[in-house]
């Protein structure tokens, strides 16, 4: 399952997509982005299905904390090959990257 432009419903390979800056959608322009807090808490919630993995095969203590981080990068690799492919990354639009914050929202 390919990811898609909110705006136009194409769909997006994952080549033209980029986790840190907007891109552009190729077919109909619109700046596009995957919101950092999904990229954020997608990588610790790989750390704590690593963790849940090795408590389930009998790590505890030390040996869990440890095996966890070792996991953790071998995880994030297997994520990005194959689980992408069936829960792709949320894509917005570029014009929500604007927030209360940075503008007066009039
Ligand atoms: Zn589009």
């Amino acid at each position: 399952m390919l990811p898609k432009c909110p705006s136009c419903k194409n769909s997006l390979q994952f080549t033209q997509l980029r986790y840190r800056d907007p891109f552009p959608c190729p077919l109909c322009s619109q700046l596009l982005y995957i919101p950092h807090a999904y990229t954020v808490a997608r990588t610790w919630a790989i750390l704590l299905i690593s963790a849940a993995g090795l408590y389930f095969i009998g790590l505890r203590g030390y040996s869990l904390v440890l095996g966890a981080i070792l996991a953790w990068v071998p995880a994030l690799i297997l994520d990005a090959i194959l689980v992408r492919a069936f829960f792709p990354p949320i894509i917005r639009t570029d014009k929500n990257i604007t927030s209360n914050f940075t503008t007066l929202n009039l």
